[in-house]
């Protein structure tokens, strides 16, 4: 580093608030770096995996980014989504004080923007077809031209596949008549169906010009969802608990988009290398967004940053986020606007802490009658 300014990380800092994981990297000058690590289900191990790598950053000059992402994950090769959950967030970190310690938005250190605004899609929201209808048009007249239905009311996990098909396609008819054709409309499963009911949905599915069709089935097999992929006539996007660049990797013969997370995929390093591998495919980059307070402002930086970056959620731009935070993304017409001071674009306002405390989650179970556990 010759030639450079000296800079050490002092300590890093986590905080649970709300149900998000923030973080701060002290350093011995008068910047501190800001991060956000996205395993909601599992937060207090992520809590715990961050302090614990402490012992490993503290002395550490946080410019060597790349460095330090392999000197951790390469250590032992004991990888998992916790420590890619704590290594994510303190990525996001380091890229922030890079970009403080030079003056400059994050975007411009990853090559500068492709984009001016970043593109969003909305959620389609309601208890019956004629609200979500009406949801789906307001959101429309607010400016979004893209939208995206999870295409279950709330007791679907425990009816038959036939009533939850018979359902599904009820509702993208109603939205699709409400909306007509020149509005992407992408379906969210959620993970929850087998293969073959996946398939029986998609087939129906299919006259509705669907942009994308969203996890119809679990994470765990990659095979299953080339089984579903093969059988289905709509463009298939997954990969939002997937954290490493090889499960990526496994997931482009049979994906038209990809669905990485910054706060759980390697931040902002890995994440950029996962977009590369997608674009030499032709996949598009339609990026997971928890919607932290941390996690929006880091994924907006790399969306400027990626030529094949599609679409995420719009996400929830209200209290408490916007209490976190002191200068939350803002929206115009279906699009978030970008940050422009230096680095991720915000700090954390430490009096909002105290005011949310943490919101564990909690296991729930959904019982079909028979006592037997159904998908959620
Ligand atoms: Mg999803």
């Amino acid at each position: 580093m010759d030639g450079v300014e000296r800079l050490k990380i002092e300590r890093i800092e986590p905080f649970l608030v709300d149900r998000w994981l923030l973080i701060r990297v002290y350093t011995d000058a008068d910047l501190v770096g800001t991060g956000e690590a996205g395993l909601w289900a599992h937060q207090k191990m992520v809590y715990e995996a961050i302090r614990e790598l402490n012992r490993y950053f503290v002395g550490k000059d946080p410019r060597l980014i790349e460095h330090h992402w392999q000197a951790v994950s390469r250590n032992t090769h004991f990888m998992g989504s916790v420590l890619s959950a704590a290594l994510s967030a303190i990525d996001i970190a380091l890229w922030d004080l890079l970009g403080k310690s030079v003056n400059l938005p994050v975007y411009q250190l990853l090559g500068g923007k492709c984009r001016d605004k970043v593109r969003v899609f909305a959620t389609v929201r309601g208890e019956t077809v004629e609200q979500l209808a009406e949801s789906a048009e307001n959101q429309v007249k607010d400016g979004f031209t893209a939208l995206r239905v999870t295409p279950f009311f709330r007791d679907a996990a425990l009816q038959t596949p036939t009533k939850v098909v018979k359902t599904a396609v009820e509702m993208v008819q109603a939205i699709r008549d409400a909306i007509g054709y020149d509005v992407d409309l992408g379906v969210e499963l959620h993970r929850r169906l087998t293969p073959a009911v996946a398939i029986l949905l998609a087939k129906q599915l299919e006259p509705y010009r669907l942009l994308f069709y969203e996890d119809p089935v679990g994470p765990e097999s990659v095979e299953a969802l080339a089984y579903v992929a093969a059988h289905v006539n709509i463009p298939i996007c997954a990969g939002e608990r997937k954290y490493n660049i090889q499960q990526f990797q496994e997931l482009l013969p049979y994906v038209s988009y990809i669905r990485p997370d910054v706060t759980l995929a390697g931040g902002i390093t890995h994440c950029k290398k996962i977009a590369a591998l997608a674009e030499a495919s032709f996949v598009g980059v339609l990026p997971h967004l928890m919607g932290g307070p941390v996690n929006t402002p880091a994924q907006v930086q790399l969306d400027a940053a990626i030529p094949n970056y599609v679409l995420h959620e719009a996400g929830v731009l209200r209290p408490p986020y916007t209490e976190i935070v002191d200068e939350p993304i803002t929206m115009e017409r279906g699009y978030m606007l970008l940050p422009n001071r230096p680095g991720i674009g915000v700090e954390i306002q430490e009096d909002a802490l105290e005011k949310y405390p943490y919101r564990p989650s909690e296991i729930r179970e959904a019982l079909h009658e028979d006592g037997s556990i159904a998908e959620k």
